[in-house]
C-alpha cells in the first residue's frame, strides 16, 4: 500500500466527518495535515496546543477547548483499521479538514502521549509492558482489558477491574509492607501511678481530627444521662494517688493522648488504647459525635462500651475464570462482617452500635484498611497468583484465616495418598532463639506438619521446609527421639 493518503468525500457519508482512508494515526506528520488542509491554520496561537480529552478510550477520543477561549464544538476522532473518522459540527463543509479536525492533529502530532489511544490495537510498547505487571501478558485482546485515563495533563492506561492488582518486584514489596505483619518493636512499660463521678470520652482534636481521650467530672441526671458542665481532669494528678499496675496504665494510657498530633497509628497508641479499654475502674465512656467540632459538652457525647476485639479475620480467595478475587471479612461476636462495611472510628476501633471494639494489632489494622481502601476486594490474574500466595497469602496465614474457596475436598485416594487417614501425631519443636529455647507444638497429619498455634489450614501440594535445628521430642511420654 502506498503512504498516499486519501480522502473521498462520498454521498452518503455524514456532512460532519472528515475520513482520512488507508491511513493510521501513528503515520501522522505535519505533511499529512497541510495535504487535507483548506486554508491556513495559525498554530502559534495561545493556547492552540492544550486542546483536552474529554473523553479518552482505545481508538477513540472526543476533544475539547477550555484554555484559548477560541470558538471550538468537540471534536471526535475515531481509528479504524485502515482509516480514520474526524468529526466536527461546525458549518464548514468537510471537503477538506476544518479547522478544529485540523486543530486536534496538530495536537496529536504535538503531544506524542495523546497518541496511545490510537496505537494501542496495533501493538503499543507502553501497553505490553503494564500488560506484563498485570499478569495480562499473552491475553489476546489487551485492548478490552484496558482502559484510557486523562489525568493530570497524561494519558494513563488501566485495568478496566478496578480491583485488579498489577504485581512487579515494585508492588510486592508494597503490599508485603502494608499486609504483612512488622516485626514486633518492644514496648517500654510506663514508668509512671478517686474516681468519683468520672467519665471518659473519646473524641477528636478539633482541627487536627486526631484521637484525644479525656477524664472528666460529671453530674448525671437520674436516668444516668450526663449533664453540663463537664469539668477536666488531669490524669497525671491520678497517677500518683494509685499503686494498682491496672489504674497506672489507664491513667499514663490516657496522658499518651492529651498532646497528641499523630495520625498514624502507632504500636504504643495500641498498647495505651489496650489499658485504656481494660478500664479497671469501671468508669463510663463516652463518645463524641464525630459531625461536632465544638468543646465536648453533654450533648455532644453517647455513651459507648469499649473492648479489646479478639479479632479472627478471614480472607476469602475465590477463582473466577482467570482470576483470583481475595475478600475480607471480620469476625465480631459471631457475626461475619465484610470489611468495606466496618465502621473505624479514629483509626483503631471498629464500632458496632454502640460497642468500640479496639483492634489491637497494627498488622490487622493495615489489613482492614488496605480492605476497606480496596472496596474489600483484591485481583489478581492466574499467572500472578501464584507468587502472591507465597509472599503475601502464606506468612498472612499465621494469624488470619486464609479459605480457599477455589480447593475443592480432597477424595478418599488422595486422602490415603498423603496418609491423612492415619492417626495424627503431636509434637513439640524445640529451637534456639537468642537466650531463648522456643516450644513449637506441631500436629503432624499424615506427612503434614502444622504449628498448632497457627491458623495455616492444611492444603494440598503445599510445600513444608522445616528448617529448625531441633529436637523432636514426642507426646506425651516425652521421650528424645532426635539428638543435638
Ligand atoms: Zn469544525
Amino acid at each position: 500500500m502506498s503512504d498516499q493518503v486519501t480522502a473521498h468525500p462520498v454521498s452518503e457519508q455524514n456532512p460532519y466527518d472528515y475520513i482520512l482512508k488507508d491511513f493510521n494515526l501513528k503515520n501522522l506528520s505535519q505533511i499529512v495535515i497541510l495535504k487535507h488542509l483548506n486554508g491556513l491554520i495559525h498554530t502559534d496561537v495561545k493556547g492552540f496546543y492544550q486542546l483536552v480529552p474529554e473523553q479518552i478510550e482505545i481508538d477513540f477520543a472526543a476533544f475539547s477547548d477550555e484554555a484559548s477561549g477560541l470558538p471550538f464544538p468537540i471534536v471526535q476522532v475515531q481509528q479504524y483499521p485502515n482509516s480514520v473518522k474526524l468529526s466536527c459540527r461546525c458549518s464548514t463543509p468537510k471537503y477538506k479538514l476544518c479547522e478544529h479536525q485540523a486543530r486536534v492533529l496538530y495536537n496529536i502530532l504535538q503531544r506524542q502521549d495523546l497518541l496511545i489511544f490510537s496505537t494501542v490495537t496495533s501493538g503499543n510498547k507502553k501497553l505490553a509492558k503494564i500488560a506484563i505487571d498485570y499478569g495480562l501478558e499473552k491475553e489476546d485482546n489487551l485492548d478490552l482489558l484496558f482502559n484510557l485515563r486523562y489525568e493530570n495533563d497524561q494519558v494513563t492506561i488501566r485495568p478496566k477491574m478496578d480491583a485488579l492488582q498489577p504485581f512487579n518486584k515494585e508492588t510486592q514489596q508494597n503490599l508485603q509492607e502494608l499486609l504483612l505483619p512488622a516485626s514486633k518493636p518492644k514496648i517500654k512499660a510506663p514508668v509512671k501511678n478517686n474516681p468519683g463521678k468520672m467519665i471518659l470520652v473519646f473524641g477528636q482534636h478539633r482541627y487536627y481530627n486526631n484521637l484525644t481521650v479525656e477524664l472528666f467530672e460529671a453530674q448525671t441526671t437520674k436516668n444516668g444521662k450526663v449533664k453540663n458542665p463537664l469539668k477536666g481532669i488531669n490524669p497525671a494528678d491520678l497517677l500518683f494517688k494509685t499503686n494498682d499496675n491496672d489504674e497506672v496504665k489507664f491513667y499514663s494510657g490516657i496522658t499518651t493522648f492529651q498532646q497528641n498530633y499523630n495520625n498514624d497509628q502507632s504500636e504504643v497508641e495500641i498498647e495505651a488504647l489496650k489499658a485504656i479499654v481494660k478500664n479497671p475502674q469501671q468508669i463510663p465512656f463516652y463518645l463524641q459525635d464525630s459531625k461536632q467540632s465544638v468543646a465536648i459538652q453533654a450533648s455532644t457525647i453517647i455513651a459507648v462500651n469499649a473492648h479489646l476485639l479478639e479479632v479472627d479475620l478471614h480472607l476469602s480467595v475465590n477463582q473466577r475464570d482467570d482470576y483470583y478475587e481475595i475478600t475480607g471479612r471480620l469476625i465480631i461476636e459471631g457475626k461475619s462482617c465484610e470489611l468495606d462495611n466496618l465502621v473505624l472510628v479514629h483509626q483503631y476501633f471498629v464500632k458496632l452500635n454502640n460497642q468500640l471494639y479496639l483492634i489491637g494489632r497494627l498488622d490487622f489494622l493495615r489489613v482492614i484498611g488496605f480492605f476497606k481502601k480496596q472496596s474489600n476486594k483484591l485481583i489478581l490474574h492466574k499467572t500472578k497468583y501464584p507468587e502472591f500466595q507465597k509472599v503475601i497469602l502464606v506468612p498472612l496465614e499465621g494469624s488470619i484465616h486464609v479459605d480457599y474457596s477455589y480447593l475443592k475436598p480432597a477424595t478418599k485416594s488422595q486422602i490415603e495418598e498423603k496418609g491423612f487417614d492415619l492417626e495424627n501425631e503431636q509434637l513439640i519443636y524445640l529451637s534456639e532463639s537468642e537466650d531463648y529455647i522456643l516450644l513449637t507444638p506441631v500436629m503432624r497429619y499424615g506427612n503434614l506438619e502444622i504449628p498448632v498455634l497457627s491458623k495455616r489450614k492444611s492444603r494440598r501440594r503445599i510445600n513444608w521446609v522445616i528448617s529448625l535445628p531441633c529436637i523432636v521430642m514426642k507426646m506425651p511420654n516425652c521421650s528424645l527421639s532426635g539428638t543435638f
